[in-house]
């Protein structure tokens, strides 16, 4: 097999949660592009049914839209038999949706707390456990967490005391994961970006000064990351490209952590 024909998802199944807007958008787009169909779970119906039709609209694949919270159980199951009913498998799956509450640890409320820690922590753990074991049954499938490389080192100045954490506990348990599925082949990796402009970062951005000022002159390449440039990476990690990659950090962020 040639190297590009490793990279083709024509027929495959992925879902990615929180593909509404942002990073999941983009990546969802690169494995559309690939020819994989898409399954958008999202807790914002609206937007991710408007991107399920741009993707089929585009990309000539089948793409759907479903209401779901990653933190509530009941809501991951039935996604999760939903697609089984839907297209019979699931090839891939990325562990995309996530939010972040700024603010000073001594100050931060614990319902604050929990919140970060309960979409991005909890929330990945659920929806893998549920993907994990049709996988299982499937002998076959490929998870991609995105962490963040807030969750390798403290993305000084701002204070996301909850957020850092939250992402260090999914590269854990991207290895966790990868090291018990190894056997079913099931293979686990977790993407780590840098500051990419979102809705997530738009508020830092637009807060001008010292904060931003201080993060860019930290950032070897000086800028931000656009979405699209994660969407090679996905390709890699969600196809057979990757094949002999498990329980791996890839971490895209302008050079920050090298510093
Ligand atoms: P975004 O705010 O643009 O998109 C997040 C998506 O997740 C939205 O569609 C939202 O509706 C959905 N979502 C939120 N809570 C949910 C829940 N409980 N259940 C289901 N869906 C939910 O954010 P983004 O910047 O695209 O971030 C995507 C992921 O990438 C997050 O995990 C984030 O932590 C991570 N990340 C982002 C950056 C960045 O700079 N933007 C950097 C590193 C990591």
């Amino acid at each position: 097999m040639k190297v590009l024909d490793k990279f083709n998802l024509k027929g495959q199944v992925a879902i990615v949660t929180g593909a509404a807007t942002g990073l999941g958008k983009a990546m969802a787009t690169a494995l559309a592009q690939a020819g994989s169909n898409i399954v958008i779970p999202d807790v914002n119906l609206e937007a991710a049914e408007k991107t399920a039709q741009e993707l089929a609209e585009n990309e000539g694949i089948e793409a759907i839209a479903i209401k779901m919270d990653v933190t509530k159980e009941d809501e991951v199951n039935a996604m999760v038999e939903k697609v089984v009913e839907r297209f019979g498998k699931i090839d891939i799956l990325f562990n995309n949706a996530g939010i972040v509450i700024n603010g000073k640890a001594e100050e931060t409320s614990y319902e604050d707390w929990y919140k970060v820690i309960d979409i991005n922590l909890n929330g990945v753990f659920l929806v893998s456990k549920a993907v994990g074991k049709v996988m299982i049954e499937q002998k076959k499938g490929s998870i991609v967490n995105i962490s963040s490389m807030s969750g390798i080192i403290v993305n000084t100045p701002q204070c996301q005391a909850s957020y850092n954490a939250s992402k260090a506990g999914v590269i854990m348990l991207t290895k966790s994961l990868a090291m018990e599925w190894a056997k079913h082949n099931i293979r686990v990796n977790t993407i780590a970006p840098g500051y990419m402009k979102t809705e997530l970062t738009k508020k830092f951005f637009e807060s001008g000064g010292g904060e931003v000022d201080t993060w860019l002159s930290m950032t070897p390449m000086g800028r931000p990351g656009n979405p699209e440039e994660l969407g090679a990476i996905a390709l890699y990690l969600a196809s057979d490209a990757s094949s002999f990659a498990t329980g791996s950090v890839f971490t895209i962020d302008g050079g920050y952590t090298a510093l």
